[in-house]
């Protein structure tokens, strides 16, 4: 199906008079931006519309849809479809009948679904992973209609992402995804994959770092900065935005403790232009985390230092930093307690084992190791579910077992 070409031009007019120009969309943040193929020696005058060409035979189609890059893309995404499904009908001796009454396209339902996920306002990263996903499923079943889904469908979508060399979470992810949106068009999927052909939940136990990694770690950071950054991850079991976007006025010195706000937009100047920063945790809800004596302290310290910023880590102008990540695997190196065996490791000099969510992880591992209740570890770390805090749960077993047992019962006297 690979050989249907579908071109994104745009009618633009040059000084030569109006021509039809080449696309190519680049991806800018969010959003997309265009580059338009602007042939040498020719100036650009006016952008009309966005056109999709495609050929039929050696007949060139035209097709107009629209001002808008976002909406073209979408439209030749589903061009691309419409073609492939039309070819598959023409290759099983039947016809497509797009508008067959009664009977939901897959097209269609995609265009609703996307609609309903943006009319619940849901943030446009989400739904252009929906949107690539559903596309590269329809393309994989080469289905016309909803009611024409089958097992064989899902197994097809979930063996071309293993072929994608993508790991075996991811799968189950984005299969979730997919039936996501086929629910949302009364397909179960349930009732269709067998459950033992379902992705599998592989679920490693959770990475926590030992006390000897992050007493190493913090003694190699190389500012005061640094090491109280990495320090508050640990201690309070944060995500990296939250951090990443704390602000003093997030503080409840009174009761010891920070609100991790569900959502945030703020708009903040940068080189003197207004920009909006937007930043959302994954339940949005929000959530109190009380601190630790010793990281409060050194906290109030911190701002003592710095008592004019916003951002509690800001960057040298006072916005919200975005690079702890780098940082922590540059010190991690420094410290030398990089694994030295996998990729990351060999590629550059960075350690797949140590990032972010490993800090967080780790505060959920000793906090229940160390005896704080399930639910006081759920509520600090947001989780909805019970079930993701019981995760971090290893069972004891042996001598370390035996301990615990003594200690229960150490006031029974018999
Ligand atoms: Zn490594």
């Amino acid at each position: 199906m690979a050989n249907i070409k579908v071109a994104l031009l745009r009618y633009c007019l040059t000084d030569a008079g109006w021509r039809r120009l080449r696309v190519t969309a680049i991806r800018k943040g969010r959003g997309w931006e265009e580059r338009v193929d602007t042939p040498q020696g020719t100036k650009l005058l006016e952008k009309g519309e966005y056109q999709l060409r495609w050929y039929q035979g050696s007949q060139a189609r035209f097709k107009g849809v629209g001002k808008d890059l976002q909406e073209a893309l979408t439209s030749w995404e589903n061009q691309i479809a419409i073609l492939e499904a039309e070819k598959a009908a023409a290759a099983a001796g039947r016809e497509l009948v797009p508008d067959a009454p009664g009977r939901l396209t897959l097209l269609e339902a995609k265009r609703r679904f996307l609609e309903k996920k943006r009319l619940v306002d849901r943030d446009l990263e989400t739904i252009s992973a929906y949107e690539n996903l559903i596309a590269e499923f329809l393309k994989v079943s080469k289905k016309s209609f909803v009611d024409q889904i089958e097992e064989l469908d899902f197994l097809r979508f979930c063996d071309a992402l293993r072929k994608r060399g993508l790991a075996e979470r991811t799968v189950k992810n984005y299969y979730s995804f997919i039936c996501t949106f086929l629910t949302s068009c009364g397909v179960d999927h349930k009732k269709i994959v067998a459950r033992e052909n379902r992705p599998r939940k592989d679920d490693p136990l959770p990475v926590a770092y030992s006390e000897n990694e992050v007493n190493r770690f913090l003694a190699a950071c190389s500012s005061e900065r640094d090491r109280l950054v990495f320090e508050t991850y640990l201690k309070t079991g944060c995500r990296e935005q939250e951090l990443t976007f704390l602000e003093w006025t997030d503080f409840n010195w009174a009761e010891n403790s920070i609100t991790i706000h569900g959502e945030k937009r703020l708009k903040l100047s940068v080189d003197g232009a207004e920009k909006e920063f937007r930043f959302r945790t994954k339940t949005r809800k929000p959530r109190e985390i009380t601190l630790e004596e010793s990281l409060l302290r050194r906290l109030k310290a911190w701002r003592k230092k710095n008592p004019h910023t916003r951002f509690v880590f800001g960057t040298s102008s006072d916005l919200p930093n975005g690079h702890f990540l780098e940082t922590v695997k540059r010190t991690a190196y420094r410290a030398k307690l990089n694994c030295g065996k996998c990729k990351s490791c060999l590629d550059r000099d960075e350690c797949e084992h140590w990032d972010l969510k490993t800090f967080r992880s780790t505060f959920a591992t000793w906090a229940l190791q160390r005896g704080v209740d399930i639910r006081t570890v759920q509520a600090l770390m947001g989780h909805t579910k019970i079930d993701m805090t019981a995760k971090y749960l290893a069972p004891l077993k042996g001598k370390a077992a035996q301990e615990k047992l003594n200690s229960v019962f150490a006031s029974v006297k018999s």
